[in-house]
């Protein structure tokens, strides 16, 4: 016992004596003020939102990147006088803000945009969507459905997006040749599916697929159950014993209509939060998408577990499933994201709308305009959103140490006009097609508005070879 005392006693002192030991690993390092730098990279002019700690706004600031990495952030007279870059964006009178994370979508559902709109998620789900899957979903329909939605997110400025799919091996493949970061999940459910004809076989199908993009720079392969109601208690703590196997993360729907909750509760006498909890699904590796339905105490739940979540206010308007709690969840510092969902229930994949209509929405529901404000919808799109996907420490922020993730967007044009104030011309004025320059992991994908990484006229052009199959199909019955 004494000798345990003692070394105690040693090691705290240590630990008094020389804290940065052992803490400085996970400290943020302190900006560099070396002279003659080099950098990969140099953004110079133009405010930078940098969304950081403190929510600094920078004027006629500048960033250098290195290894795809943001090495300094700071005003341009600071940073260009000892910081030599290969290459150079001027971003004078522009504003310069974090990459947008959209938290929730599927993105090869973007072949079926406009296929049926205007009904409630049951009979969109049962009537059109499912049956228009299984008879057309392949892999080349993901591929070319993931480059058209990539396309249209680079073009808004979306630089890291959340996939719910199949074949979730080729969006993966396709968002890694476009340069894009996502958290990709292959979907599984209890009825036959495109890739997969059981829980079981989809289990197997991702585990290979997690193994084999574990350690990729760009992308992070997840699990995508459907949701409580399309999977038995037996198949989710399947998929949850090997997400903890794989320590991979988890997207999946919660509490998206009141009709699920009604079913959750006849089936399992629990709300599905609750029920989730009971089952000891809930952890820091889950992303709730939706979570329209949930009462105060399964919000609480949510948190303690560290779940983040996913808004969708286009989607849960135009399916008509409900107003899902945001105010509420953002006074608990809740990490909520905002998502387009699939471009088959939005009908678009901007970032800019979906900012937009949840500021507006809130507003309109709670009788109350200050309920939530321009500036927090940026942050659910930017900082917010990458805690809401558990990347907080790689991206939604232009700071030193995080990776280069930055959108350059035009602010002078006539919808912009005067200028006021910052988040108030972002959420409310600044649209996709302001979107400039878009920079991922360091790599510039956009120059100029011209997509480097990805073919504009094939992509449409593949996807209206597919727009014929699927009417086609639909008229079999
Ligand atoms: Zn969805």
């Amino acid at each position: 016992m004494d000798k345990l005392k003692i070394l105690l006693t040693v090691c705290c002192s240590f630990l008094l004596i020389f804290p940065q030991t052992f803490f400085s690993r996970t400290k943020t390092l302190p900006e560099k003020s070396a002279q003659n730098q080099t950098a990969d990279l140099l953004i110079v002019g133009g405010t930078v939102v940098t969304m950081d700690k403190d929510r600094r706004v920078i004027e006629d600031g500048a960033i250098a990147v290195r290894g795809g990495e943001i090495i300094r952030v700071g005003k341009r007279a600071e940073l260009t006088k000892n910081i030599r870059a290969k290459q150079t964006i001027d971003a004078q009178g522009k504003k310069i803000i974090p990459g947008l994370v959209n938290a929730h979508t599927h993105i090869p559902m973007s072949l079926f945009r406009g296929i049926a709109d205007d009904l409630d998620l049951q009979e969109w789900l049962t009537k059109f969507i499912f049956p228009a899957e299984a008879k057309n979903v392949t892999e080349d329909f993901v591929r070319v459905g993931t480059r058209l939605g990539l396309a249209e997110m680079i073009r808004g400025g979306t630089t890291t997006y959340a996939d719910m799919y199949y074949f979730e091996d080729a969006v993966a493949d396709e968002t890694f040749k476009a340069g894009v970061r996502g958290v990709l999940g292959e979907t599984i459910i209890q009825f036959p599916v495109p890739d997969n004809k059981t829980p079981a076989d989809s289990l197997i199908y991702t585990e290979k697929y997690i193994n084999k993009w574990k350690n990729n720079a760009l992308i992070i392969p997840a699990l995508a159950p459907h949701a409580p109601y399309t999977l038995s208690t037996e198949d989710l703590l399947k998929v949850k014993n090997l997400a903890d196997k794989l320590n991979a993360t988890v997207l999946i729907h919660v509490a998206e209509t009141r009709t699920e909750v009604n079913d959750i509760i006849k089936q399992y006498g629990a709300r599905p939060v609750e029920y989730l909890e009971k089952i000891g699904f809930l952890n820091d590796r889950v992303i709730a998408a939706h979570t329209v339905h949930v009462n105060d105490a399964e919000i609480d739940i949510l948190k303690r577990r560290g779940v983040g979540a996913a808004h969708c206010p286009q989607s849960n308007m135009k399916l008509a499933s409900g107003v899902a709690p945001v105010p509420a969840m953002l006074k608990k510092d809740f990490p909520i994201g905002l998502g387009t969902d699939g471009a088959a229930s939005n009908n678009d994949l901007s970032m800019w709308e979906e900012m937009d209509t949840a500021a507006k929405l809130h507003k309109v529901f709670s009788g109350d305009p200050k309920v939530l404000s321009a500036f927090e919808a940026f942050e659910m799109a930017t900082i917010r959103g990458a805690r809401a996907l558990h990347l907080e420490k790689l991206i939604g922020s232009i700071e030193t140490g995080k990776r280069a993730d930055i959108v350059i967007v035009d602010a002078d044009e006539l919808s912009q006009t005067p200028f006021y104030n910052i988040y108030s011309s972002l959420v409310y004025a600044t649209k996709a097609h302001h979107v400039r320059h878009v920079i991922i992991n360091g790599k510039v994908i956009m120059r100029d508005r011209r997509l480097l990484t990805l073919n504009e006229n094939a992509i449409k052009k593949d996807a209206n070879l597919y727009r014929q199959k699927i009417i086609n199909s639909l008229l079999e019955n």
